[in-house]
């Protein structure tokens, strides 16, 4: 078996022996054993808190692709050329050091419940989590529709995914990489608009139909491939009645327009960008009305300028209260816990707070008789792996 793995081409074996634990090695060599992967290229990317290798899958993997693919109600998508070739994988192997995950307590450590297990559970477990829930979420923001890697298989703390690249295995650039040299300036710009709506309508659909918030979301984690931005590295992803489930989305929203602007996007403002995920102006949830949904915030957005521009106000000072509205909106309070929904309620009864960012969507909430702990399950289609640890997150200030 080991001999499988010496066959390869010595730098690469160079490479995966060095930064493997005995444990995580085991786990590759087992998963070759399984005809799952049958080979084990370089690393993609080595990273605080994850590895990410290079490997194409065995016989058994299409066997896999299929019963996933039928799960998740998408239809197989051949990565690489024929079906019987191998297809290219990314294998994403969490590293099982806690130090590395120091950084992502802030998420758990709320929950007194979850801290104690978080201290009381093996390194292992605690990274396997995160394992899980990657593939978890991956799995819903997949059958949304949305661009991200299918994932295929997982065990414990080491996750077999389709490789998003070229037909060569060559990974496709992450968005901070890309630049549109052979291009002119205005056909880069329009691309990057273009992009900037996608990700936001995928913020959209990830909100109101996987009831998820990516919470990491920058030019770090979105890949470009075939003129799509997709989404990766949802291991942190959080439902969306996870009690600072806003704060997360308002951060996200702040990443892209930064991002994006830099790129020279003509970016909404970042409080219409809240609500249009957030909020279904429509009453559906048809991904199909989107494109429509932007050009109408635009046309709005522009009229306000325009009325504004019609009242006296210099071109200076509205690029200034847009800016000065941006950042009250970054520092605005967004409650975080039932109660304090419940709370603003009353005092939105006594015509207070109308300042609130939360305000329309309240009254939503409120309408629909929409609890925030019925969310995770009409969310979910697999109630599998995560449930646990989901619920543990989102149990939270109750
Ligand atoms: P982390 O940021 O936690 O280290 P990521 O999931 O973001 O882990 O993966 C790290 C990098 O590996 C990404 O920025 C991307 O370049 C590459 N990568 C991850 N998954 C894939 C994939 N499925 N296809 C191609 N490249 C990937
Ligand atoms: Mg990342």
């Amino acid at each position: 078996l080991e001999d499988k793995i010496r066959e390869k081409d010595k730098a690469d074996r160079a490479t995966v022996e060095k930064v493997l634990d005995p444990a995580t090695r085991l786990i590759m060599l087992n998963l070759i054993n399984n005809e799952i992967l049958s080979e084990i290229h370089g690393v993609i990317s080595t990273g605080k808190e994850a590895n990410v290798y290079h490997a194409l899958s065995g016989p058994r993997m299409d066997e896999q692709r299929r019963t996933l693919a039928l799960e998740s109600g998408g239809a197989v998508q051949p990565v690489c050329g024929e079906q019987q070739q191998p297809v290219h994988l990314a294998v994403k192997v969490y590293k099982t050091a806690i130090l590395a995950f120091k950084d992502r307590t802030p998420y758990a450590s709320e929950d007194f419940r979850l801290r104690a297990a978080y201290k009381k559970s093996s390194h292992r477990q605690m990274v396997k989590m995160w394992a899980d829930k990657e593939m978890h979420n991956l799995k819903r923001i997949r059958a949304a529709g949305i661009p991200c890697p299918e994932p295929f298989h997982l065990r414990l703390h080491v996750l077999v995914m389709g490789l998003i690249g070229d037909s060569h295995g060559w990974p496709a650039p992450r968005l901070h990489n890309i630049k549109f040299e052979d291009t002119t300036l205005d056909e880069a710009l329009a691309t990057w608009t273009d992009m900037y709506r996608q990700v936001l309508g995928y913020m959209r659909i990830m909100y109101q139909r996987c009831k998820l918030v990516h919470a990491d979301l920058s030019e770090y984690n979105l890949l470009y491939h075939e003129g799509k931005p997709y989404v990766i590295d949802v291991s942190q992803a959080v439902g969306h009645e996870h009690p600072r489930a806003l704060d997360f989305l308002r951060l996200d929203i702040k990443n892209m327009s930064n991002f994006f602007e830099r790129k020279g996007v003509d970016c909404l403002p970042e409080r219409a960008v809240f609500n249009f995920i957030v909020l279904m102006e429509d009453g559906s949830q048809d991904t199909e009305n989107i494109p429509a949904m932007l050009d109408e915030l635009y046309e709005n957005h522009k009229k306000e300028l325009e009325k504004e521009y019609e009242s006296g106000v210099a071109v200076e000072d509205l690029e200034a209260k847009k800016e000065v509205d941006t950042e009250v909106f970054r520092q605005q309070y967004i409650p975080r816990t039932l109660e304090q929904v419940y709370d603003i309620e009353s005092e939105l009864e006594k015509g207070e707070g109308d300042e609130l960012v939360y305000k329309a969507l309240l009254s939503q909430k409120v309408a629909n008789g929409d609890r925030p702990s019925d969310a995770s399950e009409s969310g979910a289609e697999d109630n599998d792996t995560d449930s646990e640890s989901g619920s543990q997150l989102s149990q939270h200030g109750k």
